[in-house]
Parts: C-alpha cells; structure tokens; sequence
C-alpha cells in the first residue's frame, strides 16, 4: 500500500523532489506497512522556500482583500470536491477512521478557507479625529510566516494558519509533522490549482531540525506552532532572539466537571468524545473527568455499557469507529502510563492493555478512583485514557480542576444553567463548553491559557495574530516647536 506523493517537498509552486537529505518514512497504523518515503529538506531547499514565499508575498499583499479571498474560497471548494480523496490519504497517514476523517479534517480546513477567504475583504483598522488632526491604523501583513504542525490533524492544522495567514496578505512556508507529512503537500497543490500565485505557501518535510533552521532565518516573521509544550518552549525561545510573533497551540491536561444533576448520557456522550474519538490523540481531551459523587456510579455503569459499542478494525472501513494509535512509538508511551496508573493505585473500569489483534490498537481506557497526585491525572497522554476523579463541591472541584500547568479547555456539565457560566466563568482555559465537549467551530477563537499557549486560532480573532497595526498621525494644522 503506497500513497506516496509526487515528491517530498512543494516549493514556488510545483513539487521539488529532492533526495539529498535523510529519508524517513510515513507509516499505516493499521498495518505498520510504509506508505511513503520522504525527506529532510536541505538547507538549500529551505533558502528557496523562503526566498520564493518572500518574493511572493509583496505581489499577494498589494492585491485588494475580494481577490485574496476568491483563491481561498475556490481553494475550500476544491477541497470539499476531493472530499474522500484527502480523507483516505489522511486516514492511511494518521491511522483515524475513515468515518472520523470524511468528517472532521479536510472538510475542518475547507471551512477555514471559506471563513477567511469571506473575511479578506473587510480587514482593516479604525480613525480616530482629534479636532482637526486624526490618525488611523492599518493593520499590515507580518511578511514570510513559518507554520509548523503536529501529527494529528495534519491537514486541519495547515488549513488553520494557512487560511487566516494568507487571507491576511502574508506567505507561508509549512513544515507538517514528521509522522504526518502527506496532506500538506495536497494543501499546496490545491492553493495552486485555486490561483495562489508560485511561493505563497510552499511545504518543506523535515524533522524538528527543519523546524528550528525556518525560525532562525531573518526573512521569517512569525512562527505558528501546533505542537507540545517542550517543542513549544524550545521555538517560543528562538522565536524571541528574532524579536518574532508567535502562535503557541500547544498540549493540555483538560477537565470536564459533571455535576450530579446533569443529563447523564449527555455527560457520558462528552467524556466519550473528549477521550476516545482520534483515540484519544487531541490535545483539547477533557482527560481528567470529574464526576459529583453521588453520580459515580451510575456514570461508570452508563459508560461500560457504551463503551460496548466501540468498533476497532479497519480504519478504511466506514463502521470502524476506533483507530489504531499513529505510531508505535506513541502506542508504547501511552501503555506505560497505563502501567504507571495500575501500579499507583487507580482502579481500573475497562481497556487497560493493547488490544489483541494487529495494529497498534490500545483498547479505550477508563480508571476511576484517580487521585490528583496521580501521573495520569498530571501529564498529557495523548491516548484513549480517561481519568475519573470523584469530587463533592462545586468550589472544590474548580479548585482541582485549576490546579494544573496546562490551560487548554474545560468542560462542565449540568442542567443548573447559572452553574454552568459560573464554573466556565472560572475554569482557566482557552475554551470552555457547558453541556458539550471538543465542538472547534471555525468562528469561534481557539488556543490556550497557561503552558497551554499563546494567541488564538480561528475567528475574528486570529486576524490580531497575522497582521501587525500601524498608526498614521495626520497633521491638519500648524506645527509647533519650541525654537
Ligand atoms: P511535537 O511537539 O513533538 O512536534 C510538533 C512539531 O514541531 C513537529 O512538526 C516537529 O517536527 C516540530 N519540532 C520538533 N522540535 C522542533 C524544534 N526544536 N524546532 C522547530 N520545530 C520542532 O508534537 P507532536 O507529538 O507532533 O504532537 C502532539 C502534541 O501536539 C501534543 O502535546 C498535543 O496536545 C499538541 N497539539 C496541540 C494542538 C492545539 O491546537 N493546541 C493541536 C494538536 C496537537
């Protein structure tokens, strides 16, 4: 099985195969088999990404806002018509159900195009009379901007900063994930296809070397990164000896609250989805579940019994609704903290073990009796695994629910609505639902607080983050001095 790409690289408009730099390969967690080869991009390679997407930015910036949108909006519909297509492509490169990915990825980026392509038209800034005198801003592009992403939702993840990115009058050099690297490429060709012009969004392969040699370079202005916190603090640094923006959308330790008087299927419907749809590899996971004691029980009876219907199998397959993690790397790492979790005591409620069958499968798991000081209830997993804490007060459980680095998301559930704006109120999160879990709108900001990042993705707000404010004085009188 090969779902290999014209080339690894998409420079000035075309693909750029380029072997010199070491290979790595894209594999199937389903069957472990390589799908792709690809290679490091060279330093020379990343002088011509940089250069092309330098080049073209000036040209792109002059256009009027309606006819940077029109190649966006044509991109969106591109890629809706190879809807199945780019899923399939995306379902071999990550390992998610087909049944997720027709659904949730590039229909996800679709959307991205189409908001800010609607967008493009109506960015600008504000005046501000002063008697005579006034001044107004203009909110400019930032130039060559440097998007690097993590492994899964590749093409969800370049569509969200290349959208708002480009819409903006800026270029882009892209360097997906190592373990993900193939949609990008499909992104360009389709940028293409729409009518951006050669250079303005170029994607370069590369493992984190890559990464770290585009943010070194002088021509790039702002480095948007989805990744986790340790890679995050590494390029926030270099970012910052060049004075760089950034975006940081990094890791999480999410939780949701579930109050006893809550729609109990609802609640099991949220802590199901915020841990097990990607197999659990999202970083706005509400993976710390705190359910009000009186409602333990029946919440651990209500999810056993529907965590029967999970179907692993073939991720192609459109009734298989679980996945195979993306690596076995990743697959080792999550069963070690599984193992952790038993040898500290949380009670396991179902999964616990890789599954018995091929492909690097981890059953989706649940521990309840989970304690604060726990490993699992402490790091990101970025796995099928459910922590269940138990708590009595709201007070207490906002408390506990804070009581983490991390920042992303939150989650609250109860039919007392008041409670609810009162607990989103004071989670410390990026986003907060009330009666609902992990829904990313594309009109609504995300991004995190804390360890969890900086900036915003989507929205109206992502326009702050690609583009920077100038003022203009305007003097409509005499100008005084004092000699
Ligand atoms: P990662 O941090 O290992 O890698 C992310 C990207 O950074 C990759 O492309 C990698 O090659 C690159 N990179 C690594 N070192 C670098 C360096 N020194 N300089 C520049 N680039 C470098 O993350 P991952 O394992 O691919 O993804 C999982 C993580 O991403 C989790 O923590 C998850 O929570 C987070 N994530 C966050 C969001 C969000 O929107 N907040 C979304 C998805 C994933």
């Amino acid at each position: 099985m090969r779902a290999q790409p014209t080339a690894s690289h998409y420079i000035d408009g075309a693909y750029v195969d380029d072997t010199t730099g070491d290979s790595f390969d894209s594999l199937y967690g389903y069957t472990g088999e390589t799908i792709a080869t690809l290679h490091d991009a060279t330093p020379d390679l990343i002088d011509r990404a940089l250069a092309s997407a330098a080049r073209a930015q000036v040209a792109w910036a002059a256009l009027p806002g309606v006819e940077r949108g029109r190649v966006l909006r044509r991109a969106a519909d591109i890629m809706r018509e190879r809807n199945r297509e780019l899923s399939e492509l995306e379902t071999l490169d990550t390992g998610k159900p087909l049944q997720e990915t027709l659904v949730a990825d590039a229909t996800s980026g679709a959307d991205a195009l189409e908001y800010f392509g609607g967008i493009a038209a109506s960015i600008g800034g504000e005046h501000v009379q002063l008697g005579d005198d006034f001044f107004y801003t203009r909110r400019e592009p930032l130039g060559v901007c440097v998007g690097i992403g993590a492994w899964n939702y590749p093409i969800q993840i370049a569509c969200w900063k290349a959208a708002p990115a480009l819409a903006c009058g800026n270029a882009m050099v892209f360097k997906p994930s190592e373990t993900t690297p193939l949609s990008a490429l499909k992104l360009a060709e389709i940028l293409t296809e729409a009518g951006a012009p050669p250079g303005l969004f170029n994607v370069v392969q590369g493992r984190g070397a890559v990464g770290a040699a585009l943010i070194d370079d002088p021509r790039t202005a702002k480095v948007s990164l989805t990744g986790s916190v340790p890679t995050g603090r590494k390029v926030y640094a270099s970012a910052a000896e060049g004075m760089r923006h950034v975006t940081m959308e990094l890791g999480g330790k999410s939780p949701i609250l579930i109050f006893d008087d809550a729609d109990l299927d609802a609640a099991v419907s949220g802590a199901i989805n915020g841990n097990f749809y990607s197999s659990g590899q999202i970083c706005s996971n509400g993976t710390r579940v705190f359910v009000q004691r009186d409602l333990l029980d029946p919440f651990l009876t209500r999810l056993s019994e529907r965590l029967n219907g999970v179907v692993m199998g073939d991720p192609l397959d459109e009734t298989t609704n679980f996945g195979p993690m993306t690596t076995e790397r990743q697959m080792q790492i999550v069963l070690d903290y599984i193992e952790k979790a038993k040898a500290e005591g949380a009670r396991l409620i179902a999964g616990g073990a890789r599954a018995d069958r091929d492909g690097w499968f981890i059953a989706p798991t649940v521990f309840a009796d989970v304690t604060d000081d726990m490993t699992i209830a402490q790091e990101e997993i970025f796995g099928p695994v459910m922590s269940v804490l138990t708590f009595d007060t709201e007070a207490e459980a906002v408390t506990r629910a804070n009581a983490t680095p991390f920042g992303l998301s939150a989650g609250v559930f109860t039919r007392d609505l008041a409670r609810g704006h009162r607990v989103a109120a004071r989670l410390q999160a990026g986003t907060a639902w009330i009666n609902t879990y992990n829904l990313t709108p594309v009109e609504m900001p995300f991004g995190g607080v804390k360890m969890s990042g900086i900036g915003r993705e989507n929205s109206r707000e992502a326009i702050a983050h690609w583009t920077q404010v100038k003022s203009v004085y305007v003097g409509a009188g005499t100008v005084e001095a004092p000699y």
